[in-house]
């Protein structure tokens, strides 16, 4: 089976200012079809073809490791986002958050600065254990934490790419400006 991008539940002009329309149609519309279509090329005819994609992210390396981790990476960035988003997590994640940061909006301070000191391309993660134990983490390039064992909840894209057209070198505010658009009900249901 080889793997069609999934059309996004929003409008690309929807998400503005925190992206843009011109910002989702390279990242999604050009970036991420390209690492899908390239993750297609990899595994077509071979025994990976059927592979889910979180096995095989777990159980590749290389330019292989790469297209497939990133491909499931945008779709997961992706759909974490609505027009109607904001606000702030409620039920079991928000108390997890209030247990483990001290506060919400410690979490957020605590998040974003792992995205702006990420030197280079990756990723900034929130993730859970099997205990429930949250962990943030900084990955280069196309790190994902199913590598690590942990359960993704929520990924800021600190790639040039990601913010370039709308923000030049202000990463910082990228990243502040996406919490507007998160959708917790979504995020939250992943935890
Ligand atoms: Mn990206």
């Amino acid at each position: 089976m080889l793997y069609t991008q999934p059309q996004l539940p929003y409008a690309n002009d929807s998400l503005s200012p925190a992206i843009s329309k011109e910002t989702i149609e390279f990242h999604y519309g050009k970036h991420e079809k390209a690492y899908i279509d390239n993750l297609n090329n990899l595994i077509k005819g071979t025994d990976k073809e059927d592979m889910p994609l979180e096995e095989i992210i777990i159980n590749s390396s290389g330019a292989l490791f790469n297209n497939a981790s990133q491909a499931w990476n945008h779709i997961f960035y992706f759909f974490s986002f609505s027009p109607d988003g904001g606000g702030e997590p409620q039920g079991e994640l928000r108390q997890a958050i209030n247990a483990q940061f001290g506060s919400f909006e410690l979490f957020k301070k605590q998040f974003e600065e792992a995205g702006v000191k990420l030197f280079g391309s990756g990723w900034v993660w929130l993730s859970s254990d099997d205990e429930g134990n949250l962990f943030i983490t900084q990955g280069a390039n196309a790190s994902n934490p199913l590598t690590e064992g942990l359960t993704p909840i929520l990924a800021f894209d600190v790639w040039e790419h990601a913010y370039y057209l709308d923000y030049q070198n202000r990463r910082a505010d990228a990243l502040h400006a996406l919490w507007d658009i998160i959708d917790w009900d979504v995020v939250s249901n992943r935890y």
